[in-house]
């Protein structure tokens, strides 16, 4: 059965990880997605790969113009948008000490800034009973060393979260979020760190999940399916951790 059948959906950092597969599983359940990221290349070549009725826009998150374009694409293309998943981010982490300005700032231009106008764009376009969700992260729960800057743009996101919830109820859209444990996506190899480290942040990561591993993308896009379609009808204002367990212990 397809749970999304001519729904409209756009998708934020869909070229990569999470956000493709999500892509993958929206299209394969009878969406229109418009998959959006911030290279041009990798829309191409994910293009290349996917079936079904999609289009691709360039828009950097974290400019306010390219959030305009992103709505404006979407509107022309398939009219109102009935599913908003925000869940472009970036994880690069930084002991406090080493922090900078220019860390601050990119980290939070994208995480925060950006998902918040892109639905201040996109509220008029949403319609009534739509979805919005975002990707948040366990690690505004936990204290993982040198994500301070990324834990705060993750906990920033899920207390708007909370007000959006109650501002878009008279409309009947429900707001949730994700908040992923560790997942195997690309995320781990674009933190700028030698490869044996992120491999050695990944099996101590594993280690600590209940379930002893990392999820996958996929695993992550199947909340997505089920927060975005009828099957939630009644959840309205959560944050689902997809983690193995690992911020419930
Ligand atoms: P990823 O690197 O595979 O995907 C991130 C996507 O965001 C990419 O498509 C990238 O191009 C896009 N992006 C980054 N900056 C952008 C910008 N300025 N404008 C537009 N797009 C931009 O990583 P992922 O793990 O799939 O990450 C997706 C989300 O999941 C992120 O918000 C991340 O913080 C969150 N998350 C990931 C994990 C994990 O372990 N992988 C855990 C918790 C939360």
């Amino acid at each position: 059965m397809s749970k999304l059948k001519n729904k409209v959906a756009v998708i934020t950092g869909a070229n990569s990880g999470i956000g493709l597969a999500t892509a993958k599983l929206y299209l394969k359940e009878g969406a229109k997605v418009v998959i959006s990221g911030r290279r041009q290349e990798a829309l191409d070549e994910v293009a290349e790969d996917l079936t079904g009725d999609f289009i691709t826009v360039l828009a950097d998150v974290s400019k306010a113009e390219d959030n305009v374009h992103l709505i404006n694409k979407t509107t022309n293309a398939y009219g109102n948008i009935d599913i908003l998943f925000l869940n472009a981010g970036i994880a690069p982490p930084t002991p406090t000490t080493e922090i900078s300005e220019a860390h601050y700032d990119e980290i939070f231009n994208i995480n925060v800034k950006g998902p918040i106008l892109a639905i201040k764009e996109a509220l008029p376009h949403i319609n009534d009973n739509g979805t919005i969700l975002f990707t948040s992260s366990i690690v505004s729960k936990k204290g993982f060393d040198g994500l301070g800057v990324y834990s705060a743009s993750k906990g920033a996101i899920r207390s708007f979260a909370r007000v959006l919830t109650s501002e878009v109820k008279s409309r009947g859209i429900r707001v949730n979020a994700i908040a992923p444990g560790p997942i195997d996506t690309p995320i781990y190899g674009k933190m700028g760190l030698p490869q044996e480290v992120v491999e050695d942040m990944g099996k101590g990561f594993a280690a600590q999940v209940p379930l002893g591993r990392f999820g996958t993308s996929e695993e992550v896009a199947k909340t997505a399916l089920f927060l975005a379609s009828d099957d939630a009808s009644y959840i309205n204002g959560i944050e689902l951790e997809v983690d193995g367990g690992l911020s419930q212990i």
